[in-house]
């Protein structure tokens, strides 16, 4: 028998649960549709950094919208009447964010930092030496600049989702996991519903986030999405018992990124070392094999102290990339199918913000939370690839 729902969602990660949320809050039936588990993607290795700072203006206002309107107030916006508090909870940690630039970048740097003040964010552009006055154990002798934001941090994606679906489930959606989508069924240039493991479901609104899948649901769709495969390795290292207080870093002078994990632990990954085109099913949780040497040789250069530690485990996390690295939120040709996907290794602090705009775009003809004309379709066959009004070349090399 054929269910019918206002809106579908295939994919349950957190892009998935943030739409589930604004449908729901929105007054539709809405169901998500997943073949696996909640947050079995990309979604469960996620980093979890939640900053401001970017090099394109349309990626700070979805932070910021996402920061100041979701991560922030959490449990009043979101978490509400959840039943244990763990499920009214994203689990953001406020530790402050420094994104260390190259001494080339110093013009970008406050160019970034000023477009980002006058959004209102909380900002500015302090010198090494103020580095080393918050964060007595970083080496600061390789840069002149950081951006520092005190009110970003971290948070912990998988509660996000399981919060954001908890609400949603409470205002009527339905999470349907071991249920995967194999089929687009279409008429007269609209999508009137989908194919699954488990039976038709029928609605005029279809939305794939299916993350690093996403180019295979567009397919059945006749949908071109241009979008790869990004292997990310992270590590996590025990705490040096004499560290101090660190925050979190994006640290383009050594490229690489950090942050606390919890009281006892580092994350920390690069950025020039993830593979690019591997199938989507791949599996593996072996890391590329120069990868820990390189990376603790990264770290070693900002955290001596680092040499006191261990390494505590690996994971290798995958998302879909798209050839300019930003995020496609997007209608398509085909009346009713949208596409949230194409990620990037980075959609997890945008996914409270861009989830509610692409909500609006469905519903209203246009976003207010944020502005994601940028991020659409067809800008790969325009010819016009996003680039940071002051960029620093592509986050991932
Ligand atoms: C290692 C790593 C570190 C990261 N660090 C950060 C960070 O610090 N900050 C940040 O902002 N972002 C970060 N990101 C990016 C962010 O985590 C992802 O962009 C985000 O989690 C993607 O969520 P998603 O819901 O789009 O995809 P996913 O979480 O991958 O979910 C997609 C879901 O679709 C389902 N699916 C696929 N095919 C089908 C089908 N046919 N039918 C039904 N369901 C299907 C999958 O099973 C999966 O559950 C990181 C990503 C990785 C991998």
């Amino acid at each position: 028998m054929t269910q019918t729902y206002d809106a579908l969602v295939i994919g349950a990660g957190v892009m998935g649960a943030s739409l589930a949320f604004h449908f729901a809050e929105r007054g539709l039936k809405v169901a998500v549709l997943e073949r696996n588990v909640v947050a079995g993607g990309a979604t469960a290795h996620s980093s979890g950094l939640v900053r401001m700072h970017y090099d394109l203006a349309a990626e700070s206002r979805l932070t910021f919208a996402s920061y100041q309107n979701y991560f922030s107030v959490w449990k009043e916006r979101v978490g509400g009447n959840a039943s244990t508090s763990l499920s009214a909870s994203c689990g953001f940690q406020r530790t402050g964010f420094l994104q260390i630039a190259k001494r080339e970048h110093e013009d970008r740097l406050r160019g970034n930092v000023e477009n980002q003040k006058r959004m209102g964010i909380n900002t500015s552009v302090i010198s090494a030496d103020e580095v080393k006055r918050l964060f007595p154990d970083l080496m600061t002798d390789d840069f002149d600049y950081a951006a520092y934001e005190p009110d970003s941090g971290y948070a912990d994606a998988t509660l996000t989702t399981n919060s954001f679906f908890e609400s949603a489930k409470r205002m009527g959606a339905e999470l349907i996991q071991n249920c995967e989508a194999t089929s687009v069924r279409q008429s007269g240039g609209k999508i009137i519903g989908v194919g699954t493991s488990r039976g038709e479901f029928s609605s005029p609104i279809v939305v794939n986030a299916a993350g690093r899948w996403a180019k295979r649901i567009a397919a059945l769709a006749d949908v071109e999405v241009p979008l790869v495969t990004w292997t990310h390795d992270v590590a996590f290292l025990h705490r040096p018992p004499s560290l101090g207080k660190i925050p979190a870093v994006i640290d383009d002078a050594i490229t690489c990124y950090f942050r606390p994990e919890g009281a006892a632990l580092i994350l920390a990954a690069g950025e020039d070392q993830s593979l690019r085109g591997e199938t989507p099913d791949a599996e593996s949780q072996t890391p590329a094999p120069n990868f820990l040497d390189t990376l603790i040789e990264q770290m070693m250069r900002r955290i001596p102290k680092i040499g006191e530690s261990g390494l505590h485990s690996v994971h290798v996390g995958r998302d879909g990339i798209t050839p300019d690295q930003r995020a496609i939120y997007s209608a398509t040709d085909l009346g009713g199918f949208y596409l949230a996907c194409g990620l990037s290794g980075t959609g997890f602090k945008t996914s409270p913000a861009a989830g509610a705009s692409l909500v609006e775009l469905i519903l209203d003809g246009e976003s207010k939370t944020a502005d994601i004309a940028p991020f659409r379709l067809s800008r790969f066959a325009e010819g016009k690839l996003l680039e940071g009004e002051y960029g620093y070349g592509q986050l991932w090399k």
